[in-house]
């Protein structure tokens, strides 16, 4: 049955400070030799803990993603665990199955790409117990200001919902964390003319869920727009965020349509985005590929009217 083997799976808990002492004390204690063990920290404090732990620990994800890294907001990447020291991934856990929500096959697939990238994986299986996701603390302890929420991604590869990502941001501002708040429509969606019906159900979401608006800033990412070259005419954009803004209007109040910001979102790069910014309710861009290159990142930042 192979070596005796201890994962320590630490969840969605700990400060900088506590890990601190967590890992000097494990470093303080005498381990027998013939196991393996390995912890398993929240993403953020991976590299900490690398950088503090005893070589006698192997370092695991709690998570990864299902192939190689790219447009997957939120997610981390088995090359991006490689790189900074990680041994092992935790995948099925029951949190992951039953809080987020991913199933079988999705997690089958992600197991076989960790895989195939020679990382250990420890597959769980068993029953539901109930434990939270995120860990707002957790961004906060480590400098975060922003979080960004309900982004296409998230909603559409990970399957996350309206609710979820309502209570999600709810959360997060009453932790005093600013939230970008993701909306917008499939193709199929604008092909069926429910681009305004869709932009308005995720925007009732987020309104249902927040007591207040004075920390978020609406993102309008169309999804055919995201990494695909394509990005919204200035138009196209222009007349989403009006209806947004109105929506806000008719829905919150004059003083929250007119005060919170709604930025682009879907290709957006040193070449269009002075037109773009000169329509009157574009307030910003949320870029994604051009956002890795400094200079023409710093071309968008520019283009402020
Ligand atoms: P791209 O700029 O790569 O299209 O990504 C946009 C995005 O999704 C930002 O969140």
């Amino acid at each position: 049955s192979g070596k005796f083997f201890v994962g320590g799976n630490w969840k969605c808990n700990g400060t900088t400070e506590s890990i601190g002492k967590l890992v000097s004390d494990l470093n303080n204690t005498k381990l027998e030799t013939d196991v393996d063990v390995v912890v398993a920290p929240p993403f953020v404090y991976i590299d900490q803990v690398k950088n503090s732990l005893t070589d006698r620990i192997d370092i695991s994800a709690q998570n990864s993603w299902i192939g190689k890294g790219g447009a997957f907001t939120g997610e981390i990447s088995v090359e991006q665990l490689k790189d900074i020291g990680c041994k092992w991934v935790v995948l099925g856990h029951s949190e992951r199955r039953h809080v987020i929500g991913e199933d079988d096959q999705f997690i089958g697939k992600k197991a076989a790409y960790a895989l195939s990238e020679g990382l250990g994986v420890i597959a769980c299986i068993g029953e539901l117990l109930k434990e939270r996701e995120e860990g707002v603390e957790q961004l906060k302890d480590i400098g975060c200001k922003w979080v960004v929420l309900g982004h296409s991604e998230r909603r559409h590869v990970i399957g996350e919902d309206d609710q979820f990502i309502g209570k999600k941001a709810a959360y997060a501002l009453s932790e005093g964390l600013g939230v970008i708040a993701c909306i917008g429509e499939l193709l199929k969606e604008r092909e069926e003319g429910k681009t305004f019906e869709v932009c308005f159900k995720q925007m009732k979401a987020f309104a249902d869920a927040v007591p207040s608006w004075d920390n978020v800033v609406v993102a309008y990412e169309p999804v055919w727009a995201i990494g695909t070259g394509k990005v919204a005419t200035p138009q196209q954009a222009q007349e989403v965020h009006v209806a947004v803004r109105d929506w806000l209007r008719k829905n919150v109040s004059e003083e929250v349509a007119s005060k919170t910001r709604i930025i682009y979102g879907g290709s957006v790069n040193g070449g269009n985005c002075a037109e773009l910014a000169k329509q009157e309710d574009i307030d910003g861009f949320l870029v994604g590929g051009a956002s890795l290159k400094g200079p023409e990142f710093a071309t968008i930042v520019n283009s402020v009217t």
